[in-house]
């Protein structure tokens, strides 16, 4: 595909998805994100010869969210390899972002590491007996590295807003504490997750990190390994898997690519060997994932044979 190739349907998406009155409802448990205005849309896509295409507010940055969690499973499997794994497991949960109820039948041990009880687990294992703010700032300094760009920031009043509304977080925590499952203080724990959940970036940002999992875990540009290829190949499997909550399955069904949602209304999608996407529309659909968004990649992936089953 040329280039131009490539932008003309980005702007093309971008104009589209402008144009549309169905925008789904922005998050407002977070009395933050409830201020975002709707009406906001961007794609960006980074090819592996260092493409970049965007369309729309790509440079305007947002809540990552639950994005961050792809990253803290990156950081913790380099800590911890594959005893993350006795932490948290692996399965779908087919249940909300924030459910308790499958935490009661499995000793503490949350579904997998994209639901918020397991990146919480996740998150203790990146903490490791660390200061909370040496590991914000660690989270924060791997973002910046891997897109490049030190203005990358963590939104203060993001963080004090889940900070003070966080009850399902904390009954979460302290639920997995009971069990055993987390080493540090609950509190602490908590204001790491809620600190790299409020990292804010742009679409060009993301799409710019994610590019070592569309790349066997090697930054194209530089030949650097950030993860081995085996690593980048499973965290992209449980993108696939369980990177939409209980929408995962309709996500796999309707663009086919390993992705992950923020309530923010961000996704990050990896189009293997190919390119890292993101995009961004802060209305969400019942599931709590991106409704333009998810509209969006599907016209993507459709429009460009991107997908992991196959380009039909
Ligand atoms: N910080 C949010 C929470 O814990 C993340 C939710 C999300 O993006 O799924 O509720």
């Amino acid at each position: 595909m040329t280039s131009s190739a490539l932008q003309t349907a980005v702007t093309e998406i971008a104009e589209e998805m402008a144009a549309r009155e169905d925008r789904g409802d922005v998050a407002s448990y977070i009395p933050e994100l409830g201020r975002i205005d709707p009406r906001q849309f961007a794609i960006s896509v980074v090819t592996r010869d260092g493409e970049i295409a965007c369309g729309g507010d790509c440079d305007t940055a947002f809540s990552i969210q639950s994005i961050s969690k792809v990253f803290t499973l990156t950081l913790a499997l380099g800590i911890a390899g594959d005893r993350v794994w006795n932490r948290v497991g692996r399965e779908p949960s087919g249940s909300p972002f924030n459910s308790i109820v499958q935490l009661e039948r499995e000793k503490g041990i949350p579904r997998n590491p994209f639901i918020n009880a397991g990146a919480i687990a996740v998150t203790d294992l990146v903490l490791a007996g660390h200061q909370p703010r040496e590991a914000i700032g660690e989270i924060l300094r791997f973002m910046q590295f891997l897109a490049d760009d030190d203005a990358i920031f963590i939104d203060r009043n993001v963080a004090l807003s889940e900070n003070a509304t966080g009850f399902n977080n904390r009954a979460l925590a302290n639920f997995m504490k009971g069990f055993g499952v987390l080493e540090n203080e609950v509190e602490h724990v908590l204001g790491v997750y809620f600190h790299h959940c409020a990292i804010a970036m742009t679409c060009r940002q993301l799409a710019l990190a994610g590019r070592f999992l569309a790349h066997n875990g090697v930054r194209p540009e530089t030949g650097y390994s950030v993860v081995t290829p085996e690593r980048a190949r499973r965290i992209n499997a449980i993108m696939l898997t369980c990177g939409h909550y209980d929408g995962s399955g309709e996500f796999a069904y309707r663009v086919g690519l390993p992705g992950k949602s923020g309530v923010g209304g961000g996704i990050l999608a990896i189009v293997p060997g190919k390119a890292s996407v993101c995009v961004w529309s802060p209305g969400l659909d019942v599931t709590g994932n991106s409704h333009l968004g998810r509209i969006a990649l599907e016209l993507l992936t459709s429009r460009l044979g991107w997908t992991v089953f196959g380009p039909g």
